[in-house]
C-alpha cells in the first residue's frame, strides 16, 4: 500500500493511494486499526505533507562504499549515527530553504525506513516486524559547516533539511532498489541499495541498542556517491525503485 498525509483546505488527512485516488482513513495506520472515512480526493488536487511524523530522524553516515571513497573516508567499523530534528522534516513539493550564509549546501539521496512498531534492543532477525515501510529521503547538508564544526548537528539540522515522501510504501523488498537523484533533470547520483554496507534490518538492530524507536520514526540509510551542491531555483528529485519520486525546489531564505 501507499500511505499519504496531505492538506486540503484547512484540514489534514491520512489516506492510502489507489490509482490516482486518495482514500481518507481514521485510526492508526501502524497497528492496522483504521477504517475508511468514505472521503475521496484526487492526488493532483491536494498538498502533500511528509508521510509520517517522526519523533526523531536517525541518520547513518558513510553507509555506501562509493560515497565513503569520494569523501576520502575509510568505511567505519560500525555505522555512524547522527540525528535530524522533527522540525527539519518537509514533504514532497515543499521548499528547501537555503540560508546564504551557510556556504555550500548539498543534496544526498537516501532510502528512508519508516518504523511501524515501538521497540528497543530489536534483534536484526526480528527487525522486519518493526519496519512499516519505505519512503524517499534527501539528507540536505550544510557541507562547509559539517567540515568546520567537526561534528554534524548544526550542518544537518536546519529547518527544511529533511524532505521525506511522497508516500510510505509497504510490503516491498528493499534489498535491491535502484536509487538515483537529479538536479534540474541532470543525473547526479545513481546506485542501488545492494551497495548498502549495513541493511535496514541491521540498522534497526544497531540503532535500538541505543534508543527506543517509535512508530513513525525514520532511519535515513545513507547516500551513494555523487553528492554535490544545490542553489536557489534548483529542482531536486530523489527516485527509488518501486518507492516513488520526491521532488523539492530550493529557495533562498528571506
Ligand atoms: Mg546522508
Amino acid at each position: 500500500m501507499k500511505w499519504v498525509r496531505f492538506k486540503k483546505g484547512n484540514c489534514e488527512y491520512t489516506a492510502f493511494l489507489a490509482e490516482e485516488t486518495l482514500h481518507a482513513v481514521e485510526g492508526d495506520i501502524y497497528t492496522g486499526d483504521w477504517h475508511k472515512t468514505g472521503e475521496l480526493f484526487l492526488l493532483a488536487e491536494v498538498e502533500l505533507m511528509a508521510p509520517c511524523r517522526p519523533t526523531k530522524v536517525v541518520c547513518i553516515g558513510l553507509n555506501y562504499r562509493d560515497h565513503a571513497q569520494e569523501m576520502g573516508e575509510a568505511l567505519p567499523a560500525e555505522p555512524i549515527l547522527f540525528l535530524k530534528p522533527p522540525s527539519a522534516v518537509i514533504g514532497a513539493g515543499q521548499f528547501i530553504l537555503y540560508p546564504e550564509w551557510i556556504g555550500r549546501m548539498d543534496y544526498e539521496a537516501e532510502l528512508a525506513v519508516v518504523i511501524g512498531k515501538r521497540g528497543k534492543n530489536i534483534a536484526a532477525g526480528d527487525a522486519w516486524q518493526h519496519i512499516f515501510g519505505y519512503t524517499c529521503g534527501n539528507d540536505i547538508t550544510a557541507r562547509h559547516l559539517q567540515k568546520k564544526d567537526g561534528q554534524w548537528s548544526r550542518a544537518k539540522s536546519f529547518d527544511t533539511f529533511c524532505p521525506l515522501g511522497p508516500w510510505i510504501v509497504t510490503e516491498i523488498d528493499a534489498s535491491a532498489l535502484d536509487i538515483s537523484l537529479t538536479v534540474n533533470g541532470e543525473l547526479k547520483q545513481q546506485s542501488s541499495t545492494t551497495q548498502l554496507v549495513a541493511n535496514p534490518a541491521q540498522l534497526v538492530a544497531f540503532v535500538t541498542r541505543v534508543m527506543t524507536l517509535e512508530a513513525g520514526d525514520v532511519i535515513l540509510t545513507g547516500t551513494p556517491a555523487g553528492v554535490g551542491p544545490l542553489k536557489p531555483g534548483d529542482s531536486v528529485t530523489v527516485r527509488i525503485g518501486s518507492v516513488g519520486e520526491l521532488t523539492n525546489t530550493v529557495i533562498a531564505e528571506s
